[in-house]
């Protein structure tokens, strides 16, 4: 095991460790280790609402024979618990699977093709195997399909179907619902965001790096489709992914831009729009389930300073009077209250408060604690995330 591991799970520098304990101490940075590993205590979806009425999509669910519930305080969310951990058999005879594979078959996803990392030869069409993933962790029991072998030469297909992952909630993916665009899977810590932006119908809004879309899509949602929507994003395979998630859930006339956001100002024009989500990349270290991961104090930097330039591009393509929602799904105070503070000092952005309903969250640390959000996966069972509202005056 490196230096820097803490177990087999977590490989984060002292820089890292140092910056996670700046905001949680000692002892809530064990807990916080402990909760990135475990998937939420709830499996939420944000209802369309342009297609469907909320609590008639879940009576809907409930007589289809699912355990749903509403969410307290967004009428749009709905969650399923999850269930768990199951107790995963060694059968001694493995498909390896990466990370990402893995993170997904611990939640009852099937191993497709593309995740394959190694597959013992007991494993044969029918063959009970367990999948594990490359640190070792048990994710599930599963069942080699009978063309399994194909799909490994052209890597793509079904290899082994999920009976009984590490942790358990129905799978929504290939339902009606989902096809018919009645709903889309997002974290309860996502949909925060377009919340706090809490857009004016009529107005012009651009989402800087939109893709998938579960913040563009919510806003459609919010201002009923009556804005006009441009949304960003510099990846050709993930505009594609954002292109066909709005046509899935029936949202016309979203303005679909591919190109580097950091400079949208330049290309778009200064001072056009009336609000901005900017939800950059980032560390991800609030991502839950983690299999394991593996970070150093230079990542954080670096992302950092990128970071830095959308919020430059997002002050410039804001008007005076407009609104700014910075989020991460991240942690650390480099990649978010210290952005928060330069975006203010340097930039000259105003701070604004959060709508009481985001409220039952907690606050932001130290500066900025009363225009942003945070939320703590050993404190709220939910992906680790920072939401800030800003204000250019
Ligand atoms: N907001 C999205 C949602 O809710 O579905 C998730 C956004 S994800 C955290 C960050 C996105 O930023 C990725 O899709 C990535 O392709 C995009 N991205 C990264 N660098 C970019 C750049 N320079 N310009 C535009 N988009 C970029």
């Amino acid at each position: 095991m490196p230096a820097d591991c803490i177990s087999n799970m977590f490989c984060y520098d002292k820089g890292v460790l140092r910056e996670l304990e700046q905001v949680y101490g000692g002892h809530g940075l064990r807990k916080f280790l402990e909760a990135i590993a475990r998937p939420p205590t709830r499996y939420y979806i944000r209802v369309n609402v342009l297609r469907a009425e909320p609590l008639q999509l879940l009576d809907d669910m409930r007589e289809k024979g699912l355990e749903v519930y509403s969410d307290e305080f967004l009428e749009e969310a709905l969650w399923l618990p999850v269930r768990g951990p199951n107790n995963v058999r060694d059968t001694g005879c493995y498909v390896v699977v990466d990370k990402r594979a893995a993170e997904s078959v611990m939640m009852g996803a099937h191993v497709y093709a593309p995740g394959v990392v190694r597959v013992d030869e007991c494993a044969k069409p029918g063959a009970e195997v367990t999948v594990v993933s490359e640190n070792g962790v048990l994710v599930a029991n599963g069942v080699v399909e009978e063309g399994f072998s194909t799909a490994l030469r052209v890597k793509r297909g079904l290899v082994v179907r999920n009976v009984r992952p590490l942790y358990s909630v129905p799978s929504l993916r290939d339902t009606e619902w989902s096809t018919r665009g009645l709903i889309y899977e997002q974290s309860i810590s996502s949909m925060l965001v377009a919340r706090v932006l809490d857009p004016e119908p009529g107005s012009i809004i651009v989402d800087m790096c939109a893709a998938p879309g579960g913040k563009t899509s919510h806003v459609y949602e919010l201002v009923r489709g009556r804005a006009r929507i441009i949304a960003i994003d510099h990846s050709a395979s993930k505009t594609r992914r954002l292109r066909e998630n709005l046509e899935r859930l029936g949202h016309r006339g979203v303005e679909i831009i591919r190109m580097d956001a950091r400079y949208a100002d330049l290309e778009l024009g200064k001072g056009v729009a009336d609000y901005v989500v900017l939800d950059p990349p980032c560390t991800s270290l609030g991502v839950v389930p983690k299999i394991y991961d593996s970070k150093s104090l230079r990542d954080v930097r670096v992302s950092a300073r990128y970071q830095r330039q959308f919020l430059r591009a997002a002050y410039g393509l804001l008007r005076s009077g407009g609104v700014l929602v910075y989020s991460t799904c991240t942690v650390t105070l480099s990649e978010n209250e210290k952005n928060i503070r330069y975006a203010v000092e340097k930039l000259g952005f105003r701070v604004l408060e959060p709508p009481s309903t985001t409220r039952r969250f907690a606050k932001g640390i130290g500066f900025c604690s009363d225009c942003s959000i945070r939320v703590h996966p050993h404190v709220h069972g939910a992906t680790g995330y920072f939401v800030a509202k800003l204000v250019k005056p």
